[in-house]
């Protein structure tokens, strides 16, 4: 016996915001949603005999509410931040990824972080985010634009309604090469953030499964494996 409860019974109940390129994401007009987290709650489902089933997709701020509330899913993977504010109400299990912040531009802009903390300026982040966070506490004259969709961001910043996006490092090194050639990153932002998966805190057995899994795949090599297919080398 695993001695942790499922929503549904040889499911791993997974809840996303899938549309964070390259972490949970839809390639094209294809429903299947794909990207690092999904290969990896694939994986951790795999080698606990489970199958994943995604619930809809949700907007970022509801997935740690979801996973406090019960009974809807077991797991949130969406390259969540852990905090000890969201560590109030969910459990994380170990850290799979390393993380910081940008500021994104448009190419040829001369905006700074600097320039940027001005009344003038339009900062649009992802609702609910540590990049909003870290653009209220360090752009405060600024005016924050919180959105739920990063692709709508990204082309706000394009059309100029925005004059730059705070978003995670790795996403956005992703969507400009991928999509966006005609913005670029004006500055890395050492945030050091550690992604995890939540659990509910009355499903530590869970957290604990899953935590072994992934020492299991750090040991194993099939982590770097993964982090080489997303991210290259
Ligand atoms: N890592 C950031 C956070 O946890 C953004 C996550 C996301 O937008 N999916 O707040």
């Amino acid at each position: 016996e695993s001695g942790y409860t499922l929503v549904t019974k040889g499911h791993l109940t997974v809840v996303a915001e899938l549309g964070f390129q390259p972490f949970e994401y839809f390639e094209g007009n294809s429903t299947t949603p794909v990207g690092f987290d999904v290969d990896l709650i694939t994986e951790i489902a795999k080698r606990l005999n489970l199958e994943v089933t995604y619930l809809p997709n949700q907007k970022f701020d509801t997935l740690v509410p979801t996973i406090k509330q019960g009974g809807k899913a077991d797991v949130a993977i969406a390259g969540i931040t852990i905090t000890d504010e969201r560590s109030q109400e969910v459990d994380f299990t170990t850290s799979y990824l390393d993380s910081n912040q940008s500021l994104v531009v448009k190419s040829g802009s001369t905006e700074t972080e600097q320039t940027l903390n001005d009344a003038s300026k339009k900062i649009v982040v992802q609702t609910g985010t540590s990049g909003e966070d870290w653009a209220k506490e360090n752009l405060p004259n600024a005016t924050i634009v919180s959105v739920d969709d990063v692709a709508a961001a990204m082309a706000g910043v394009q059309t100029g309604l925005y004059d730059a996006m705070v978003i995670d490092l790795p996403v956005a090194s992703n969507l400009i090469s991928t999509s966006y050639s005609d913005l670029t990153i004006a500055k890395e932002i050492p945030t050091g953030e550690q992604y995890g998966i939540a659990v509910s805190k009355d499903n530590p057995a869970l957290t604990e499964a899953i935590n072994k899994v992934l020492a299991d795949m750090e040991k194993d090599g099939t982590m770097t494996a993964l982090k080489t297919k997303w991210f290259g080398s």
